[in-house]
């Protein structure tokens, strides 16, 4: 279920935000928001940097939370949801945690085993 406009239209924060409907500055302020986070070293700029990112992108993120992007596997609506991740359900992937955003894991949820 993904609702795509001509532009983003940000008048309240939202649980999530689908990344190709961010504009390009605001997907490179993403990009650079989580890479500096992967650089941070300091667990609190870390969940900073979420927050001012989630602030900038309109979602509405829980305090000490981090951003993820949705890595919904064969996902029918090929979703690119970035959500918190406290709201994610996530699986295994081999041995990597990937996370899926609330409205996939409603609709089809991966289990691993
Ligand atoms: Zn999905
Ligand atoms: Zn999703």
């Amino acid at each position: 279920m993904t609702i795509s406009l001509d532009r983003p239209v940000h008048h309240s924060t939202a649980a999530s935000v689908s990344y190709r409907t961010l504009a390009p500055r605001q997907q490179d302020l993403f990009h650079r928001a989580l890479k500096a986070a992967a650089d941070a070293t300091n667990v609190w700029h870390i969940k900073d940097i979420h927050e001012f990112t989630a602030a900038a992108l309109g979602i509405d993120i829980p305090r000490n939370d981090e951003l993820v992007e949705c890595s919904c596997e064969g996902c029918p609506d090929n979703c690119d949801a970035i959500a918190p991740l406290s709201l994610c359900a996530e699986y295994l992937d081999g041995s990597v945690q990937r996370p899926q955003c609330p409205a996939c894991a409603d609709d089809h949820r991966i289990t691993s085993d």
